[in-house]
């Protein structure tokens, strides 16, 4: 259960009043409640049983998961103080290669493992759901990317560059400190004061005492914005408007996590492939409309 950012695009000769149903139309063949015709469906189970064992066999021989994050700590120790999500993108990239190198021969002896074991790639024998055939009938949609969206979202603001925290709209009243803003004087408030006198409230920020943001942001009229007024020569304006994921007016899904277009699909991508991938899909797609959409799964 996720939000992600999608940038959809649409002619761009959309009137205004239809962006929101010229949307709707085209996120609706990813629509995770869509029902499609019953069809096949791979077992979870599928290849578990040899992954499993590659799993115990790797643990067995260079160590497990908790020794693997005990000697990474260890050998890449944090600032003083410092958290993994106190650290910039660029530390942040940096710590997750050096992760990735950390465990690279952890998983290199599961997968050989896994690969070389009699069950690779087959079905659980047992497994009840399947009944060991390795297939389940199901009319849930393959293509599945949200079950709830909306235009601008937590994301609004993305291709204008302006800061919704910025806009007094959106902010209200913090309930947890009415009538003494940034001073919580309820029970739990008095109590923590007692202990911590600079205790303020855990529902706004010293900042903005007494205020917090809203749930839902309004929208930024630069939320609907034509492809060519972000994206030049090739490049995004700023790197922050690269979005999760793209869809095309001919129903092209391209997303970070999956890279069909080099033929190859290898889980989360580094952030520069994907940019390259997205600065690609949009530069060929300068004549659209670019839709902000913050879409749940
Ligand atoms: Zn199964
Ligand atoms: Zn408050």
């Amino acid at each position: 259960m996720s939000h992600s950012v999608v940038l959809v695009l649409i002619p761009a000769s959309t009137p205004t009043a239809l962006v929101e149903d010229t949307v709707r139309d085209a996120l609706a063949p990813f629509d995770e409640n869509l029902e499609v015709p019953e069809h096949d469906e791979e077992c979870y189970c599928v290849g578990r049983i040899a992954k499993d064992a590659g799993e115990a066999f790797a643990c067995a021989q260079v160590g497990t998961w908790n020794a693997l994050r005990a000697s990474f700590a260890a050998k890449f120790p944090l600032p003083a103080g410092k958290h993994d999500f106190d650290l910039g993108e660029t530390e942040n990239d940096a710590r997750r290669q050096a992760w990735a190198a950390h465990i690279s021969d952890h998983q290199a002896i599961a997968r050989q493992h896994a690969e070389a074991h009699p069950l690779a790639g087959k079905p659980d024998p047992e497994c009840t759901d399947c009944s060991g055939g390795g297939t389940n009938k199901t009319t849930s949609n393959p293509r599945a990317k949200w079950d709830w969206f909306t235009i601008g979202g937590r994301w609004t603001g993305m291709l204008s560059g302006r800061d919704p925290a910025d806009d007094p709209d959106n902010w209200e009243p913090c309930e947890l400190c009415l009538g003494t803003p940034g001073k919580r004087n309820d029970t739990l408030g008095r109590g923590a004061r007692a202990k911590d006198p600079n205790y303020g409230c855990n529902g706004c920020r010293p900042e903005k005492p007494g205020l917090k943001m809203k749930w839902r942001l309004k929208q930024d009229p630069g939320d609907v914005a034509p492809v060519s007024s972000f994206v030049s020569n090739g490049h995004v304006e700023k790197k922050d408007q690269i979005p999760f994921a793209i869809l095309e007016r001919d129903g092209t899904w391209s997303e970070r996590g999956d890279m069909h277009w080099f033929g190859v699909v290898v889980g989360e991508k580094p952030r520069d492939e994907w940019k390259d991938a997205a600065e690609a899909i949009l530069a060929r797609n300068l004549d659209a409309l670019a839709v902000v959409v913050d879409v749940h799964i």
